[in-house]
């Protein structure tokens, strides 16, 4: 069993603390230890990052892109290593886990690049004696809070940004998979970032969280997991008044609609909805489909969905893995003993085993029931049939979320009407996989701030600055 030690200013330690176990959930095995840092460790992360700050910042992007580049590079070279640690404490599919690898990559090389397009701008003034000029540089030492589900892409999401931008890093990575986040430090590590520039603690959550959140020298949150976890960060970012980003619940709704092409509708709720074992914030949660096609989109589906391999994410052929843990699988059973009672239709699956559970699929569902009130993050399908579009539209508004949002149609200008009547930050039309580096992430109404990916991202660990200049 490895002892995982903690990164900060180009040092690791188990800082003489005790140790969180980290368990497979496939397994139950205890496959590693890391520290159970707290507020101190948190502090000494936050000095490491504000110290290497200046330097950091004052390098050229170009500098700072050969470097990210370097970080890539070993991250490739390393994909199979990473990947069987991120199944062994995820518990997710090792193609899955090989897949989320090169996603979180891509953030890599895509940022080392968007770096060098942080462009100012000069403004034409009122004044014949004055010139006037904006430009834009680092927010300062971000700290970064992550879930398990993603345990690669969840920090280089955020950090290939905030690195290109000249920003350096403090991680807490979710207690649950804090593995391949050490990993990850150890390739930084080897790429050779100046000490300091990148730090991880594990931990406490809440003592971690709160020593960040007083310090004023950390300028910018950044933040993925539960929208009540995420409303108290934010609140707490108010005194030292923090940038926020925040990456919260989803609750995404999937309309297929009778002109869809119903091969394509089923292989990306499909894609969408089991991916991850349904642990995604963007998986489809409820799916509503047209009246007159109801009945042969679940003939379709059914036999699609008894093809799904569940066991452990190691073994060859595996399609879902367990969940992350006992809570999970409660909440998943909850979610459809509650439908059923209330007379949905149990079309395959129903019940699990151990952390492992059956790929479910619900039909004659309405919108009473549970699942279709909240996030269910389990392999759960439950299916709702719908009249008309605009009842389709209002029935998918009807949330505090609003992350993500699929439409099967192929008819485009309907479609695109659909896409745009949608209160939802992502739209996957005719598309169950819509995540990538070069897009914008982010959601709607209560699924969080700001975005993620694409030249959105970066801004978001930029501030403006506007110089007047007299002649
Ligand atoms: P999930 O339900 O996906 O586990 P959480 O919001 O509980 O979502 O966790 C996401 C991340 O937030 C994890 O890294 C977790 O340790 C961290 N976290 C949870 N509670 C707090 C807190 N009070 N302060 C700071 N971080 C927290």
């Amino acid at each position: 069993m490895e002892k995982y030690k903690l990164f900060i200013n180009g040092e690791w330690t188990d800082g003489g603390l005790d140790t969180i176990e980290v368990k497979n959930p496939a397994t139950g095995e205890i496959i590693a230890t890391i520290p159970n840092g707290g507020s101190r460790e948190a502090k000494l992360a936050a000095d490491a990052a504000y110290e290497a700050f200046s330097e950091w910042s004052a390098f050229s992007v170009y500098e700072r892109a050969d470097l990210i580049r370097k970080w890539y590079d070993l991250i490739n070279e390393n994909i199979e290593d990473l990947a069987v640690t991120m199944t062994k404490e995820q518990g997710k599919p090792l193609k899955e886990a090989r897949g989320e690898v090169a996603y979180a990559n891509g953030f890599l090389s895509w940022y080392a690049e968007e770096g060098k397009r942080i462009y100012g701008e000069t403004i034409p003034a009122i004044q014949r004696n004055k010139r006037l000029f904006v430009s834009k540089q680092p927010v300062g030492v971000v700290a970064v809070i992550t879930p398990w589900n993603f345990p690669a892409a969840m920090i280089t999401r955020k950090i290939a940004p905030a690195l290109a931008a000249g920003c350096t890093v403090i991680i807490k990575p979710a207690e649950l998979t804090p593995l391949t986040a050490l990993k990850l430090a150890e390739l930084a590590e080897k790429a050779g970032f100046p000490k300091g520039v990148l730090n991880i603690v594990t931990g406490e959550a809440k003592d971690i969280g709160e020593a960040w959140l007083a310090d004023e020298r950390v300028r910018k949150l950044t933040f993925t997991g539960s929208t009540a976890v995420g409303k108290q960060l934010m609140r707490g970012s108010a005194d030292t008044v923090k940038k926020v980003s925040l990456e919260l619940g989803g609750h995404a709704p999937a309309i297929v609609m009778e002109d869809a092409d119903l091969d394509k509708a089923v292989e990306g709720v499909i894609s969408s909805k089991f991916r991850n074992a349904g642990q995604t914030c963007v998986c489809s949660n409820r799916v509503y489909v047209q009246e007159s096609i109801y009945q042969e989109f679940i003939d379709r589906l059914i036999p699609k969905v008894k093809e799904l391999k569940v066991g452990d994410g190691l073994e060859e052929g595996t399609d879902i893995g367990p969940l992350i843990n006992e809570k999970a699988v409660q909440k998943v059973q909850a979610h459809i003993d509650d439908a059923i009672k209330l007379g949905a239709k149990l079309e395959v699956g129903g019940t699990g085993n151990d952390l492992f559970m059956e790929p479910t699929v619900l039909s004659d569902i309405d919108d009473s029931m549970l699942c279709m009130q909240e996030e269910t993050f389990g392999p759960v399908m439950p299916i709702s049939s719908f009249k008309t579009v605009e009842e389709a539209i209002q029935r998918a508004n009807d949330s505090i979320y609003g992350l993500a949002a699929y439409v099967f149609t192929e008819n485009i200008s309907r479609g695109i009407r659909v896409v745009e009547a949608l209160e939802f930050g992502i739209v996957g039309l005719n598309d169950g996989l819509p995540s990538t580096p070069q897009a914008p992430f982010g959601g709607f109404k209560q699924s969080g701030l700001g975005r993620e990916g694409g030249h959105f991202g970066i801004e978001e660990f930029l501030e403006v600055k506007y110089i007047s200049l007299g002649l």
